[in-house]
């Protein structure tokens, strides 16, 4: 018995004293656009190699071609980090890359004029949210207003239900999460075993046809007010399983989802980084 006490006054704390701590060196996490004007014959072999199409060309609304990064489709492969010449796509290791809004997780770069001698500077934009979220309603992104019934409501604590609709690598995160290390329960984020006691739904995977019926009647059982979180990038947008036969492209073409955490898998911090914003916590979640 003394023994025992002495093991446990004596032992270490696991638990990590940094919150949200940025990724170790040498571990990859998603691309980022650097604002470092780019050529676009130099980045068309990168944007044809990404296998995903989260990097793309396109116009924005001054007509000027830009070159656009979704991390809510990007499956961090590393393609586009590795061959990129002109460093215009950096590593991010940021751990809080949760958004509330789809179009939160897309930037852009405006591309280098052909022979208009650039002063080098570029504009990385994001769209704004309100109009993201506007543009996002029909595709199940939760409309602004419709956020606040939560907040304040589940400031101190939430019960979580996962549901797990694809490869794992996300439910593994989210086991993370609440290893000693991690600890979420520290913040008041418990996973509970029915959706009748769950506050918030964690949705895993592409939701594929077969699960479409499970997530929604899971999602009816649950009282309101009800909040759902997309975790990592099949959930978000259907990642490589995207319009293909399956019909698994995401969450919110079957339930109207409240935040986002890019990442395939994201890591246990980003995942209490999307929690903590479901539950308005918003000195945590910063
Ligand atoms: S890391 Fe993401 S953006 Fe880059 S090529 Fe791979 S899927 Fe595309």
């Amino acid at each position: 018995m003394l023994k025992l006490l002495s093991y446990l006054v004596n032992r270490k704390v696991a638990t990590s004293k940094t919150l949200f701590a940025p990724l170790a060196d040498g571990v990859r996490g998603l691309p980022m656009l650097s604002g470092e004007v780019c050529d676009e014959t130099e980045l068309a072999e990168i944007v044809a190699g990404c296998p995903t199409d989260a990097l793309r060309f396109a116009t924005n609304e001054n007509g000027r071609r830009v070159l656009e990064l979704d991390r809510g489709a990007c499956i961090a492969c590393g393609f586009c980090l590795d061959v990129c010449p002109s460093k215009a796509i950096k590593n991010d290791s940021e751990s809080k890359i949760a958004r509330r809004s789809r179009d939160e997780l897309i930037s852009r770069v405006e591309l280098q004029e052909p022979h208009n001698g650039s002063n080098g500077k570029s504009d990385v934009s994001k769209q704004s949210t309100e109009a993201a979220q506007e543009k996002n309603v029909p595709t199940g992104t939760r409309p602004s207003d419709q956020h606040a019934p939560a907040k304040g409501l589940f400031e101190r604590s939430i019960a979580i239900r996962v549901v797990s609709t694809g490869c794992s690598a996300c439910d593994l995160e989210i086991g993370a999460a609440g290893n000693p290390i991690f600890d979420m329960e520290r913040f008041g984020m418990h996973v509970v075993a029915s959706p009748r006691f769950a506050d918030v739904l964690l949705v895993t995977g592409p939701v594929p046809k077969a699960m479409h019926e499970p997530l929604r009647l899971c999602y009816e059982a649950m009282s309101e007010p009800r909040l759902v979180v997309a975790v990592g990038t099949c959930a978000i947008s259907g990642g490589l399983h995207k319009d293909g036969y399956t019909q698994a492209n995401g969450a919110s073409a079957i339930v109207p989802v409240d935040v986002f955490v890019p990442g395939c898998p994201p890591n246990p911090w980003s995942i209490i980084d999307g929690i903590a914003m479901a539950m308005g916590r918003e000195r945590l979640s910063k």
